[in-house]
């Protein structure tokens, strides 16, 4: 097969070990960095456009977006499945895992365990938004932000207040959220490929943080999940329409609730705590799954 990896920084240890992973198994594999790519959308037939020539010849692409660059990188991939080639993840489902209120209002419609979660616009009301959540401790959470960056606990009533108030200040989307104490500091991430749960993690913050983000200073270890976590997990990605994803989960004493799924999971912390070759797995899925169309939405989503 040929496979594209959008990705912007191919020397990423996750790039590295999906490229390796496929070369292992006789795949040719290119890193393209798409942003560098020209969509042509005039013509009835497709292009894509990358260093002075038209990309052809993929059977399937591995979309490793970054945040910030969702708009356009999803916009490459919807070119890709206008062009018939079988994508991992569909541009679709990755534009609406960004977004984290609309990727819990999905989940709850399939009901998923999440935290009480309340969603205001207007901050004059962060005294019943508070309530709402459940009352102080409560997490804050900016809607845009990613590992952790944003993500602020609110311990007294008044400290919440003044969080919310802050945020409304600079006029920005937040989400208030009930604090899962018994967590500890404490959460699992699940990488699911294909419907399935390859492997697990735990992941702990730094002394004395709250949040378990590796990029935070975080560290890792292999976990053991119960069937409920593994139910929940691949629930979560298929409520997200996601065949691959890391799906964050809580253990809070009314069972796990899911933070966030992430449609490009990084691969390092969770390959080195659990010794799983999740890029192999990555790669043996495309080899089922991937032929000519056969994604769903085909760029019309
Ligand atoms: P990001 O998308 O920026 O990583 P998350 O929503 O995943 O943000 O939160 C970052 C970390 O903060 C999580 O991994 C978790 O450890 C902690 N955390 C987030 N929400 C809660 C919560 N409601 N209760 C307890 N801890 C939380």
């Amino acid at each position: 097969m040929k496979i594209a990896l959008l990705c912007r920084s191919p020397q990423l240890y996750s790039h590295q070990r999906i490229m390796a992973a496929a070369r292992e198994r006789g795949h040719d594999i290119d890193a393209i960095n798409h942003l560098r790519c020209t969509l042509d959308i005039a013509s009835h037939r497709p292009v894509i456009h990358y260093h002075g020539r038209a990309l052809a010849g993929y059977d399937a692409v591995i979309p490793r977006i970054g945040a910030s660059v969702t708009f356009f990188g999803t916009a490459v991939v919807r070119q890709f499945e206008m062009m018939r080639v079988y994508t991992v993840n569909e541009s679709v489902a990755i534009a609406r895992s960004r977004d984290k209120l609309r990727s819990l209002q999905l989940l709850s419609r399939k009901g998923i365990g999440l935290p009480v979660t309340v969603f205001a616009h207007r901050t004059s009301n962060a005294q019943e938004v508070i309530r709402l959540a459940g009352g102080a401790p409560v997490v804050i959470k900016l809607l845009e932000g990613t590992q952790g960056i944003g993500v602020v606990l609110g311990e007294t009533p008044r400290a919440a207040e003044s969080i919310i108030q802050a945020f409304g200040g600079v006029d920005t989307n937040i989400l208030v959220q009930e604090y899962i104490a018994e967590a500890k500091g404490e959460d699992i991430r699940c990488i699911v490929v294909g419907g399935k749960v390859v492997a697990s993690m735990k992941r702990r913050g730094r002394e004395g943080d709250f949040r378990s983000n590796l990029h935070r200073g975080g560290s890792a270890k292999a976990a053991k999940i119960t069937p409920q976590e593994r139910t929940t997990a691949i629930g979560a990605a298929k409520a997200m329409g996601l065949n691959v994803c890391g799906v964050d989960m809580l253990r809070s004493n009314h069972g796990p609730v899911v933070m966030e799924v992430n449609s490009s999971p990084g691969l390092e912390g969770v390959e080195q705590a659990t010794h799983v070759d999740v890029a192999g797995k990555i790669i043996e899925f495309i080899e089922k799954n991937a032929k000519p169309g056969a994604t769903k939405t085909r760029g019309t989503g």
